[in-house]
């Protein structure tokens, strides 16, 4: 008698991409042999797409205020006024910063801080008054000033801003970033993890990402995995960002960023994500995103399982910081550079650094601000001059 026949994973895959919204909404629910198939076909886009080369991009973190008018269950970056531990940093703080920075051979500020603080925190206003500004977006743009006059080109993740918030900030920045974390109104319900968190209903922040593409403003986003969420909804978040960049081109980078659980987690988010389930995650993102946009994944939140990750089909690693913490993972170092590369030539890849600015979206003029273009010729022009770095991290 002979056996029964069983159709092998790839049988059960498109043969072409990217997915369709329903093919890849089929594949949610991926089993493990399924899903090791689906990273193979990944990883063979990438290295159609990107070659054997897997990048990042030096750089340094300034936390401008860890002050936030949100309160999302899982973090651990965000403070009240009055908190131990909270902090704004002075100007005077942030020229050192980007000081140390310059000198690490970083390319990029990524300016990153809690949202709209000012409509929460009167101690936060008069901070700001001292400075000189009326509000967080005022500071931003003389932190970005600053930024520029150190060599290193702005990239901003202030949570969700206005339609004229964002126009203000273009001429300052190179990109800015937000992540959609997730489409899921669930998520936002009594009980989960951004039930107090105004700013992260899905609308307003798709709002945001359409906003960002209409101002033809080259844009960072990402889902974020272990808050809750399903499976279908990870995908449904995927294909909501392709949708937006299919409208405007304006997506860079997707992130596909796990959340790792640290002492005060909740218990819904006290689960640190499984690898095969990052993995799915990763390989849907490249086989549902257009060629264009890179699929991202930090190297310090899972130093322990790189090498599978890779073989998802990632092919950048975002900002890596040689003189600052990530400051919203603190308990998650950078790995040393030296390491990273060895790993990534374990596998065959070259580790390469890249600007905040992807060169496809840094050689068409109407993403750039004129006054940008300069400084992105002279830190794109000085990274390709640059060697491995190999300092330690921390
Ligand atoms: S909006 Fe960002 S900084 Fe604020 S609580 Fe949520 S995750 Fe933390």
């Amino acid at each position: 008698m002979t056996a029964p026949h069983r159709p092998r994973p790839a049988d059960a895959l498109p043969r072409h991409d990217p997915l369709s919204d329903a093919e890849a909404l089929a594949l949610a629910d991926a089993d493990a042999p399924l899903i090791e198939e689906l990273c193979r076909r990944a990883a063979a886009r990438r290295d159609a797409l990107f070659g054997r080369t897997l990048t990042y991009s030096p750089k340094v973190f300034l936390p401008v205020t860890n002050l936030c008018r949100n309160h999302c269950d899982y973090c651990s970056f965000r403070r009240s006024s009055g908190d131990a531990g909270e902090w704004t940093m002075s100007p005077a703080e942030v020229r050192a910063t980007l000081e140390a920075g310059r000198r690490s051979g970083a390319g990029e500020a990524l300016l990153c801080l809690g949202d709209r603080p000012e409509t929460a925190f009167p101690a936060y206003r008069r901070t700001l008054a001292e400075y000189g500004h009326a509000s967080t977006v005022d500071y931003l743009v003389q932190v970005s000033q600053l930024a520029l006059d150190a060599g290193l080109l702005p990239h901003t993740n202030a949570g969700v801003l206005s339609r004229e918030e964002l126009r203000r900030l273009r001429p300052y920045n190179v990109s800015l970033g937000l992540m959609l974390e997730n489409v899921s109104l669930r998520l936002c319900a009594p009980g989960m993890p951004h039930h107090k968190a105004p700013d992260k209903r899905p609308a307003k922040r798709l709002q945001m990402l359409e906003q960002a593409g209409e101002l033809r403003i080259p844009f960072t986003s990402g889902i974020l995995l272990g808050i809750g969420e399903t499976r279908r909804e990870r995908v449904e978040s995927l294909l909501a960002l392709r949708a937006s960049h299919r409208r405007h081109g304006h997506l860079q980078e997707v992130i596909v960023q796990n959340f790792v659980p640290h002492s005060g987690t909740r218990p819904l988010t006290s689960q640190a994500v499984e690898a095969l389930e990052l993995r799915h995650a990763i390989a849907l993102a490249r086989l549902i995103l257009d060629d264009e946009v890179s699929v991202q994944t930090p190297p310090n939140l899972n130093a322990e399982r790189l090498e599978p990750l890779i073989e998802a089909g990632l092919n950048d690693f975002g900002g890596v910081s040689p003189v600052t913490p990530d400051y919203v993972n603190s308990q998650s170092p950078w790995p040393h550079l030296r390491t990273l590369q060895a790993r990534c030539a374990g596998m065959g890849f070259q580790l390469r650094a890249r600007p905040p600015l992807h060169p496809r979206w840094a050689a068409a003029p109407e993403w750039l601000d004129e006054r940008l273009r300069e400084p992105t010729a002279q830190v794109t022009a000085r990274l390709q001059q640059r060697p491995p770095e190999g300092r330690p991290l921390q």
